[in-house]
This record gives C-alpha cells, structure tokens and sequence, in this order.
C-alpha cells in the first residue's frame, strides 16, 4: 500500500492511449516493487542478511525478535544502496528523509509495526524509460525492513523471522502502464537496473524482487476502481496477473457489476486472481515518525560519494549496443545475463562491430531469456571469442559449428581451436584438398544425372553434388568453397 500508486479514482487519464483498448476499456497499470537490498547485514541490526540455506529463526537477533529495550541501529550500507537506486531511476536522493512505524498485527512482525517511510522517503519521484520508447514515472521508492515468513498447515502455522528485519526499497510507479506485455517490460527493466546498479541480487527465487500490481480499466477519461495483486516474484506472473485482472474487471463491468476496491492473491498453477482482503486505507496502519532512528540527512558530496563508480547500466548498454545493428531481442537476452553484456562490452572495446554481432548473436542463442535462467554463466575471455569469431569469419568453423564451441566455451573456457579441433568440426578450406574430393565426387556414376541437369540449365541439382562432397569430407568442407570449385569444373 502507497499512496501515488496506480493513482486514485477520479484522477485523469492523459495523452494518445488508443492503441490499448480492450472492448472500449483502457486498461491502467501501476506497480509497486520491493526490492531486496545486496547488504551483508540487516536494516536494524547486525545479523546477516542472507538466510537463504539458513534454518529457520538462525537468523535473528534481540532487534528482530523486538525484545523489550531493543534498539534499532540503521545500516548505512542500505543507505549507500538507495542512493544508487536512485541514480538508476533517474531520482533525486531526498537531503533529509525520515522513518515511520507502520502498525499492524500479524505473527510476522513482533513489534507490531514495521519500520517504514511514510512521509519523508529516501528517494523522490523519477522514472523510468522502457525499451518500447514509453516512459514510467516514479512516484518515490522509501527504505523498509521486511517481515518474517509463516508457513501455514492446517492447524497451525510456523513463524520463521529469519527474513524480518531485511533491508528493502519500495519502488512506487505512476500509473503509466496500459497493457499486461508493458507490466511484464516494466518489471524486467526494474530488475536490469537494480541489478546492474548493484542494488540487489536480483534472486527472483528467494523473492528479492516482488511486484505489486494495481490494475484498472476505465471507459472515460477518469480511471477505475483498482484491484491490487501482490507478491508476484517473476516477470511472467506479472504479465498474466495483469492479464487476468483486465479480463475480470471487464467481464464484471459488462455484466453490469462494480469492482470492489480490493487486494488479490495470484494462484499461479491455476493461472487467476482471487479476492483476500479488502483494502485498506493509509489511517489503519496509524503511522507516526520513529522515535528511534535518527533522520537520515545527507550532504550533496555524501550523496555524490555514495553513488560513485556506479556500473554501466542497461540503457548505456543498449545505446552501445545499437551499433551492432542486431535484432532487439538479441540485445535483450543479452543484457539479460549481467556478466554477457559486460563480456560483449568489452569485446567492443578491443574489436569491431562485426566480431561482436557474432558474439550478440551466440549469446541470445545460448541464454533463453526465462526468469528462471537470469543466473551467472562462468563466461569465456573476451580474447577467446573474438578469436571464435575470427575462425568463423574466415571459414574455418561453419556457423553450426561455431554454435557448439561456444556452447563448449561456456563450460570451460579453452581455445576455440583447440576445441574445434578436439570436436573435429574444423572446416576444410584448403581449395586443393576440396578440389580433390569434387573430383571424386564428379566422376562417380551416381553423380553423372546431376551432372547433365547441370549443364543442361537445371541449376538446382548442385545442391546434390554439394551435399555429396560434404558426406565424402564427413561434413567438413568449406560448402561455399565447394560449390565454387563444382561449377568451375563443370563450366
Ligand atoms: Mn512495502
């Protein structure tokens, strides 16, 4: 729950969005993301951070459990993280921000309220550009510890607090998306850009990236009741969610009926929404400042201190990239594997745009762009695919082959020539070993019916008379080469 997301009904609707209706109905998307940050220890205490393989409540520490007389003690690494979140987001880092207590009860939280910013976040309004050449506003992103997680069975539930207290940003957008497909890109450029940006790990497994989507349709210029989706944790899930939720709310509207103002839970084995609570207002969580923690105040050279040496982001990446004049998709499942669009920046940075289409070219081909396949392939050198590149551009490898030596390559880095000679897929061009086999090849009885269609203007019988020569060769001549020296001999 924020205030500014997916905006409140009554608000205006702007600009040309004919192009997204749906049976008259203009679908608005607005979406809320809590983001895990990289830090080794807690917002609040000094307790690590990662409780992946840990057992439960291993993790936890007097702050966590809120024992009476605890005192939380910010981390001023999550701090240095947002302001690098913010420079990714195109946002301003606020000079003076402040935390709030955000009450409600439930066995995840021990204390009774979590620690939040209500009123003065660390990270005011940006945006975000999105591949499609649209913009998302950001309304701000605050700092929050996250809570514990309950594992219900039945009769019982158990509380593990391993994850409360976990540094967190809420990344709030404007309700600028109008389709499920620009949801899905908009998730997918949150989770380059925090990545890139070092913000997070960007483990969409362990649910260090969850979406919140607020989605309404509308048949007049003022938007609809929204319904809110939470705690979506891959990109795909977001695109059906939002999906489902314009098909229902129409459905409901057509027949007649009103939407009810409520949050939903995604199942996603049966693919559909369905109702949980309704929602609530911002007076039911009865937020006031926390008098524990001091007010984050920074200075502009601290600010500038944080946010140095940031990576390249996404966005430099792609307006690199664009001289390789290849498919989007291309650039888009490279920079999907943070480490293969580093590898292809700095192959551009020692070679031409030729050698690096190839390598673009070999990646997309070897990394689908699934959440689930986002993790880090141990990359071969720069050096080692050029050369791969190099022997492919001089014939010694057929683009097949070039394929599976990268596919080697990825698995243990050697030299592509080593490799492909190991795999025997190197190619012959030597013109007279070629020469040699087309020879035999020629003078066969079974080839002589190709030979006179051949003459006789029937052009497509060389195809024959190449693929003949690539079996004699076990699929190691130049095809080219081959087809070159078959016409000159027969004239
Ligand atoms: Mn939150």
């Amino acid at each position: 729950m924020s205030l500014g997301s997916a905006g409140e009904k009554g608000s205006n609707i702007t600009g040309d969005v004919s192009k997204y209706l749906i049976q008259g109905y203009l679908p608005t998307i607005g979406i809320e993301c809590h983001v895990q940050l990289a830090t080794k220890t807690k917002l609040f205490s000094a307790v690590d951070n990662d409780a992946r393989e840990a057992e439960p409540n291993s993790k936890v520490s007097a702050i966590d459990y809120a024992l009476p007389g605890m005192l939380p003690y910010l981390n001023r690494e999550a701090v240095r993280l947002a302001a690098r979140a913010a420079l990714a987001l195109n946002a301003e880092v606020a000079r003076v921000s402040r935390f709030d207590r955000k009450h409600y009860f439930y066995p995840d939280l021990p204390k009774g309220y979590q620690i939040s910013q209500m009123y003065q976040p660390t990270i005011l309004s940006g945006h975000v550009d999105l591949p499609d050449g649209t913009t998302v506003r950001i309304n701000h992103a605050h700092l929050e510890e996250d809570a514990g997680k309950l594992t219900h069975h039945g009769d019982h539930s158990e509380v593990d607090l391993n994850r409360a207290g976990t540094p967190l940003i809420e990344i709030v957008s404007e309700p600028d998306m109008h389709s499920a497909a620009q949801a899905k890109l908009f998730a997918q450029e949150l989770w380059l850009l925090m990545t890139y940006a070092g913000v997070t790990h960007g483990d969409l497994y362990h649910g260090n990236m969850r979406f919140d989507v607020n989605v309404s349709v509308s048949k007049t210029d003022q938007l609809g009741t929204r319904s809110e989706v939470k705690n979506l944790n891959s990109f795909k899930s977001v695109e059906r969610a939002v999906e489902y939720e314009i098909k229902r709310q129409i459905e409901l509207l057509e027949k007649g009926q009103s939407i009810v103002q409520e949050t939903r839970g995604w199942d996603d084995a049966k693919a559909k929404t369905t109702s949980q609570r309704s929602k609530e207002n911002a007076q039911d969580y009865r937020y006031m400042p926390d008098p524990d923690i001091p007010p984050i105040i920074l200075s502009e050279p601290e600010i500038k201190q944080m946010q140095a040496d940031l990576p390249l982001l996404p966005t430099q990446y792609r307006a690199e990239f664009a001289a390789l004049e290849v498919d989007s998709s291309v650039i888009g499942a490279v920079l999907s594997n943070p480490a293969a669009a580093q590898k292809l920046h700095q192959v551009l940075e020692t070679s031409t745009p030729d050698i690096a289409r190839r390598i673009a070219n070999w990646f997309a081909s070897a990394i689908p762009v699934d959440d689930e396949n986002l993790s880090k392939f141990d990359l071969p050198s720069a050096a080692n695919l050029i050369k791969l590149s190099d022997m492919t551009a001089a014939a010694q490898l057929s683009s097949t082959a070039a394929k599976e030596v990268f596919a080697a390559m990825l698995k243990h880095d050697t030299d592509p020539a080593q490799i492909a000679e190991n795999k025997n897929l190197l190619q012959v061009s030597d013109s007279g070993e070629i020469a040699k086999i087309v020879a035999e090849v020629l003078a066969a009885p079974a080839s002589q019916k190709a030979v006179a269609d051949i003459k006789s203007g029937n052009d497509k019988a060389i195809g024959y008379l190449v693929g003949q020569v690539m079996k004699a060769s076990k699929g190691q001549a130049n095809p080219t080469l081959a087809q070159k020296l078959i016409r000159s001999k027969i004239g």
